[in-house]
């Protein structure tokens, strides 16, 4: 199995619960399969495709979704097709013919083809097993339910005795009952992997304006260059305002949403995976047909709809493993138009309480992935150092006198306002609305011009998170003050808010990406000059290897990432393999793209030509020592262990510099620094 999956895909080791799900499917049982986007589905059912007799018939639900998958397969030397409405009807029934002679391993189908096909050819063939994917598309409780799914139920008495598995990133309980109901598989062994993507950094940014977005924006683009990255927009409108802004500052976009034509559809996501385009300021119909690995920051400008489509988004950033910065701007405008979507969605209870839950995740005082674990079930007290909470953990202030001036505020305008004009009120600003209602009269006038806009933006929402204040959404959205709020005013109630943050992005140092660790045993008696040098990635060759996966992905009309992904050329920076049994044993080369790419590679790494001929005394690079660094990488994101407190406690009073304890302890600068600042030490 794990020789299959070298052989093929160049790993050496599988991802959580992956070996558990192939050894089962593999012995024939049926599978229900959790797992997030981006923590290695398509393996699941592809390696036992592989190790089973006959072909692995994968049902998945757009085209769009069947493209990369089949690419990436037959990069990788697997015989793999989709039979689609895409191909002309000559080449899906020369598909049909290498299915009915034997010479498909995998072949990908739409539920409608599969209906009608179930009958025909498929019957004929030896089948492998059945791969559902995206199930949660076959019950209706779940967000994109397509009715087409539902014909998929006699699966199992069409095909007795072959194994089903339903695939599925969606995890609520309701769904995942239906689809076990629903697919005929009571019996079916269910693997619910961890929705943990420790490599997806967290921050929210609340209350900021669109100028304010735009800066981060640029900012966060300009600590990734040649990078690419998604924003995710609520409108249409946004979306293409958004790229023709960051056009203006060069930057390399494009817009895509649901009213361009199918052709410029295609056309920006082609250009996207490409690698033509960096950034696509996009409505949540982008990403769902795209495998691309190497997407390196997720942008939400607008509040997405529930956590399940917030998770799924992010989801599409670092599917490689490699980090990937997600930021989630959040503001009242937000709350207003999805309240409304919300109440004209006739399913008015369900989708309130899924904004709600929204909401809380983007006020939370405690680790961020705690709260998305939990809300996928994981009980999980994990504080992850890789979330704004963690790093940046949010100080309380009496926040009674700023609570006590908005509610008088509100109270005096007889709670005929908004955010905006009560803002207006305690900032002092003599706007058109405020002279039309004497609102400069009030002696709450200018009382809070101490707090910029921004700021009491922030307060006012943490307000309505706390339910001080309330949104009256039939009536112009004005504010209320409710109860509680009365008793803060009228009692003296004492309350506490979170200070806001300021965040700096342009002093924010970018993440080491492929730093070096000596074993921690090493490091008994550390002086600086002992720390031995370890490999350490050649950016420049970094950028040739770039280059040359371009020109390849070109000459064969494939994504760049299909080619290699970040990860693979990252590990070929570092340890720059010198021949090609060398290079055979890096991250994601298997015995196929190691034949084809190796000496292409090489030369651009040694300068020289490779000899065809391997000579046998050429020792390759040592496979052991790579294993370990690999290893050692492998702790970025881990919990701190009191050993390594101990470790980090003694180094810090050695006057090792946070840089130099990065690299040792294998981690970022900020969590470095915050967890100093958690031991007092800072
Ligand atoms: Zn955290």
């Amino acid at each position: 199995m794990l020789q299959t999956l070298k052989k093929y895909f160049g790993y050496d080791s599988f991802r959580p619960l992956q070996r558990e799900i192939i050894e089962h499917v593999v012995a024939g049982g049926n599978a229900l399969v959790l797992m997030p986007t981006g923590g290695g589905k398509s393996l699941c059912y592809q390696i036992p495709a592989l190790m089973r007799k006959g072909v692995g018939i994968v049902i998945s639900p757009l085209i769009s979704l069947m493209k990369d998958p089949v690419d990436a397969l037959r990069a990788n030397g697997i015989a793999a097709a989709a039979i689609n409405s895409n191909n002309s009807e000559a080449d899906n029934r020369a598909i049909i013919d290498l299915c009915l002679h034997g010479q498909l391993k995998l072949l990908y189908i739409s539920p409608e083809r599969f209906v009608v096909e179930q009958k025909r050819f498929l019957s004929r063939i030896p089948i492998a097993l059945f791969a559902i994917d995206e199930a949660h598309c076959i019950s209706q409780w779940g967000h994109d339910f397509r009715p087409e799914y539902t014909q998929l139920a006699d699966i199992r008495t069409t095909f007795p005795d072959i194994p089903v598995m339903a695939l599925t990133a969606t995890a609520d309980k309701v769904t995942k009952e239906d689809i076990l109901q629903q697919l005929n598989i009571p019996d079916a062994q269910q693997f619910i992997s961890s929705f943990n993507r420790p490599n997806l950094s967290l921050q929210v940014c609340r209350g900021y304006s669109a100028a304010d977005k735009l800066k981060h924006i640029l900012a966060l683009i300009r600590l990734h260059p040649h990078e690419s990255g998604i924003i995710y927009c609520l409108a249409r409108k946004t979306t293409e305002e958004l790229a023709a802004k960051l056009q203006l500052y060069g930057v390399s976009t494009a817009a895509y949403h649901a009213m361009l034509s199918p052709e410029e559809r295609n056309r920006v996501q082609d250009d996207f995976v490409n690698d033509r385009v960096q950034v696509v300021c996009a409505t949540i119909a982008f990403g769902m047909g795209i495998d691309k690995s190497n997407v390196r920051f997720i942008v939400h400008y607008n509040l997405p709809k529930s956590i399940e489509n917030y998770y799924q988004e992010i989801g599409r950033g670092g599917r490689d493993g490699l980090p990937c910065e997600t930021v989630l701007f959040y503001n009242l405008q937000d709350i207003i138009l999805l309240k409304r979507f919300a109440q004209e969605s006739g399913q008015t209870e369900i989708n309130e309480e899924r904004l709600s839950r929204m909401q809380e995740y983007a006020e939370s005082q405690v680790c961020r992935r705690r709260i998305l674990l939990n809300y996928f079930g994981e009980v999980s007290e994990c504080q992850c150092e890789n979330c704004d909470v963690c790093n940046n953990p949010p100080e309380q202030l009496d926040g009674t006198r700023y609570v006590q001036m908005a509610l008088s505020a509100i109270t005096r305008a007889n709670e005929q306002v908004g955010f905006t004009t009560t803002i207006d009120i305690l900032r002092g600003n003599a706007t058109r609305e405020i002279l039309a209602h004497d609102y400069s009269q009030f002696p709450t006038f200018g009382v809070g011009r101490e707090l910029s806009f921004r700021d009491w933006h922030d307060y006012l929402l943490q307000m309505l998170q706390m339910g001080l204040i309330e949104l009256d959404y039939k009536e112009n959205r004005h504010i209320h003050v409710t109860d509680l709020g009365k008793s803060v005013l009228f009692q003296g109630k004492k309350i506490q808010l979170s200070k806001v943050i300021k965040e700096d992005l342009r002093v924010k140092s970018k993440r080491i990406k492929t730093p070096v660790l000596p074993a921690m045993q090493t490091l008994e008696k550390p002086t600086r000059s002992e720390v031995e040098p370890t490999p350490v990635e050649d950016k420049e060759l970094f950028e040739r290897l770039r280059q040359l996966r371009i020109q390849i992905a070109k000459e064969e009309h494939l994504p760049p990432y299909i080619i290699f992904s970040d990860k693979t050329l990252h590990e070929l920076a570092t340890y720059k393999p010198k021949s090609i049994a060398a290079f055979g044993t890096i991250y994601g080369v298997g015995e196929n793209k190691q034949a084809k790419y190796g000496a292409i590679f090489v030369e651009t790494i040694t300068g020289k030509k490779e000899e065809i001929k391997e000579p046998s005394k050429q020792q390759p690079l040592s496979k052991s020592h790579m294993q370990e660094q690999k290893e050692a990488h492998a702790k970025a994101y881990a919990q701190w262990s009191e050993n390594e407190d101990k470790e980090l406690k003694r180094l810090h009073e050695q006057g090792f510099q946070i840089k130099d304890l990065s690299i040792i302890f294998q981690r970022n600068t900020g969590s470095i620094s915050s967890r100093l600042k958690k031991l007092g030490l800072r």
